[in-house]
């Protein structure tokens, strides 16, 4: 990076991977043959981008930062299965840049070093795509991690893990330390793969709907779940009316979000959609 005048930018959150045994142990754990079409984001400098394309039938890597693009050029020159796509990947049209281009493949997958200010939006870009990959194996911030990995009754269990349970199956790889990075993140992280269902975990009508009810459950977690409704979803909803339904559902009235497993808020969901829309 010196050799290119390259300094690392906190504000994309350029934290480079340097720990081998990490890359080959994410490659490993992402299942990656030459059968394979893998969108990387963020390659950075290319350490985890190189051992990719060693695997991978084809390796196409969207970065931001126009200054990296020469040396990850230069670093990938000797693949021919390398594609580097200078863009933000909030703003890119996967179908359109990527897949339409990739035809012999009928999947993909994604594998990445995230940013991590970004990481939930864009985990979200790929999985509400019309075109979701079929897995990510992705590096994030720890405690980001153990919220999406949560099952009911655990503290770190909230929305972003109803919502990551809904589109996948979720399994912790292995924490990483700080020291594997240059420069050192402030927060310890986790790789996680997130292998994404055909069909989603629950029959939901009206899966916007849906979302908005798991956003307002949680939105005030140490209410009952009937008054973190009632006050915050944005529909005359008296909380009565929940009681009645999670009593009905085999459950208390007094219930707390953290309770409802991803089919009781799709149950819950369901019955209110039919009462409020
Ligand atoms: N993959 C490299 C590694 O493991 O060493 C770099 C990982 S670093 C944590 C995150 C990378 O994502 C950086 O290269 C950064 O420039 C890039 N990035 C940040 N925001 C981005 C965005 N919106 N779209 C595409 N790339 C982005």
């Amino acid at each position: 990076m010196n050799g290119y005048g390259i300094r690392p930018v906190k504000s994309l959150g350029q934290n480079f991977l340097l720990d081998n045994n990490i890359i080959e142990k994410i490659v490993s754990a992402a299942s990656i043959t030459n059968n394979d079409l893998v969108i990387e984001v963020g390659p950075g400098a290319g350490s985890l981008t190189k051992e990719l394309a060693r695997h991978a039938g084809n390796l196409v890597a969207v970065e931001i930062d126009k200054n990296l693009i020469p040396l990850i050029n230069d670093v990938m020159s000797g693949f021919d299965n390398f594609e580097i796509i200078h863009s933000d990947i909030l703003k890119t049209d996967i179908k359109d840049r990527i897949l339409d281009k990739y035809t012999q493949y009928t999947s993909y997958k994604v594998v990445a070093n995230l940013p991590y200010y970004i990481t939930t939006p864009i985990l979200m870009r790929f999985l509400e795509n019309s075109f979701p990959p079929s897995s990510m194996t992705v590096m994030m911030q720890k405690e980001v991690a153990a919220r999406m990995s949560a099952g009911p009754g655990c503290k770190e269990y909230g929305s972003l893990s109803v919502v990551s349970g809904y589109y996948c199956r979720v399994k912790k790889i292995m924490d990483v330390s700080p020291n594997c990075f240059y420069p050192k993140p402030d927060v310890s992280s986790t790789v996680l793969r997130m292998d994404v269902r055909d069909n989603p975990e629950v029959v939901i009508d009206n899966e916007a709907f849906f979302f908005k009810l798991v956003k307002s459950a949680f939105a005030q977690r140490r209410k009952k779940v009937s008054n973190s409704i009632s006050n915050t979803l944005g529909y005359d909803v008296q909380k009565t009316v929940i009681e009645v339904i999670l009593e009905d559902m085999g459950m208390p009235a007094d219930t707390r979000a953290e309770r409802l497993s991803i089919n009781a808020f799709a149950e819950l969901s369901n019955r209110l959609k039919g009462i409020v829309v």
